[in-house]
C-alpha cells in the first residue's frame, strides 16, 4: 500500500454522510423503499487510549485492543497503537422506525424488524466501504466486526460478550454512556446501531465529554426513571441491570413472530430503547446542558 498523506476527521465524516445519503443499500425493503438510516454521529479514539487495558479488565481480556485486530488483519502494514484511530459511527433509528415499535407490547413492530435485518445489512456495507475508501486513499484499515475470528465469547461477568463491542467502542470515542437495560445512551438516544473501523490514521481524538460511564441514564445520575424495566416483554432488564440471557432467548423467541407476521427472516426486540425517556436523547438535563454547552467533566476514573 503506498504512504500518503493523512485524512482528515471531516473527510472520514463526510464519506460515511455520502455513503447513507447515496447507497442502494440504504433501504428497510418495505413497499415504500423508505431509507433505513438518515444521519449519523461520528466520534474517533487514539489506539493508545488506555481505556482499551480498561475494556480487558472490564469486558474480559478477550476483548480486542485496535492494536491487536489491526496488526492481526493489516500484519503488512505494522504500526504501534499510537498511530491508529478508531473511527466509531452511531445511526439514530428514524422517528417512524421509533413510533411502531413503541407501540409494541411483546415482539418488534415490522420497522424495528426490518431495520434490525436491512438497516444491519446497510452497517455492514458501510464498514466495508469505509475501510475500502481508506484502503483506496492508501491507508490501512480494518472493520473488526467483519473479520473471520470475531467471536461471542462466554463471560463469567456478562453471562457473554464479544472479542469487539461496538457499543464500548462508541463510548471511547465520545458518543454514549450506558443506561440500565445495557444500551448507549448517545445525544440522539438509545434507539440506535452503532459500527466501528480501526486505521492507521492520526485524527484526533474526540473528548469524551462525561465523568462517568453511566452518566446519562437516569437511574444511576438520581435514582429516578427505570421506565426501561417495564418495557422489557422477558423481564430481562430489574434495578439490578440487564439480564443478557434471558434477553438473548426473547430475541431467538422473536423470530418465529417475525417470519409468520411480516414474512421475511428477521428477528428483534428493541422495545426497552422505545417509550422511554432516553429513546432519541440525554434524558439528564445536566449533562445534556453541558453537552450543548461543548463543556467538559474533569478527567473520568476508572471503570468500576
Ligand atoms: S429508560 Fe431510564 S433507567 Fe432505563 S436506560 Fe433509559 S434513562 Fe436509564
Ligand atoms: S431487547 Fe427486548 S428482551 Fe432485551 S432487554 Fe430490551 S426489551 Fe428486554
Amino acid at each position: 500500500m503506498e504512504k500518503t498523506a493523512n485524512i482528515s476527521g471531516d473527510r472520514v465524516k463526510d464519506l460515511i454522510q455520502k455513503f447513507i445519503a447515496t447507497s442502494p443499500l440504504n433501504t428497510m425493503q418495505n413497499a415504500d423503499g423508505d431509507p433505513a438510516w438518515d444521519t449519523a454521529l461520528v466520534g474517533f479514539a487514539s489506539g493508545a487510549d488506555p481505556i482499551w487495558q480498561q475494556y480487558k479488565e472490564y469486558v474480559g481480556a478477550f476483548h480486542w485492543t485496535p492494536w491487536e485486530v489491526f496488526n492481526q488483519h493489516c500484519p503488512e502494514v505494522p504500526a504501534r497503537p499510537a498511530e491508529l484511530t478508531v473511527i466509531s459511527w452511531v445511526l439514530p433509528q428514524r422517528e417512524m422506525v421509533r413510533k411502531a415499535n413503541r407501540r409494541a407490547k411483546k415482539y418488534p413492530s415490522e420497522e424495528w424488524a426490518r431495520i434490525r435485518v436491512y438497516g444491519e445489512a446497510f452497517n455492514a456495507g458501510l464498514r466495508c466501504h469505509v475501510v475500502n475508501s481508506l484502503n483506496e486513499a492508501g491507508h490501512a484499515a480494518v472493520a473488526p466486526m467483519l473479520v473471520p475470528n470475531w467471536a461471542i465469547v462466554k463471560s463469567q461477568r456478562f453471562s457473554y460478550a464479544s472479542s469487539w463491542s461496538e457499543r464500548h467502542v462508541a463510548h471511547a470515542a465520545g458518543l454514549g454512556t450506558f443506561g440500565l437495560c445495557d444500551g448507549l445512551i448517545t445525544a440522539r438516544g438509545k434507539a440506535m446501531r452503532v459500527g466501528s473501523v480501526v486505521a492507521k490514521i492520526d485524527i484526533e481524538p474526540t473528548l469524551r465529554p462525561y465523568a462517568d460511564h453511566r452518566a446519562y441514564c437516569l437511574f444511576f445520575a438520581d435514582g429516578t426513571c427505570g421506565k426501561c424495566i417495564d418495557r422489557c416483554p422477558a423481564r430481562a432488564i430489574t434495578t439490578a441491570g440487564h439480564d443478557k440471557e434471558k434477553c438473548r432467548q426473547h430475541l431467538a423467541r422473536s423470530r418465529e413472530h417475525v417470519e409468520k407476521t411480516y414474512q421475511f427472516v428477521g428477528y428483534g426486540c428493541g422495545l426497552c430503547q422505545v417509550g422511554v425517556p432516553c429513546e432519541s436523547g440525554i434524558p439528564v438535563k445536566a449533562a445534556r446542558e453541558a453537552l450543548e454547552r461543548g463543556e467538559l467533566p474533569p478527567p473520568p476514573p476508572p471503570l468500576a
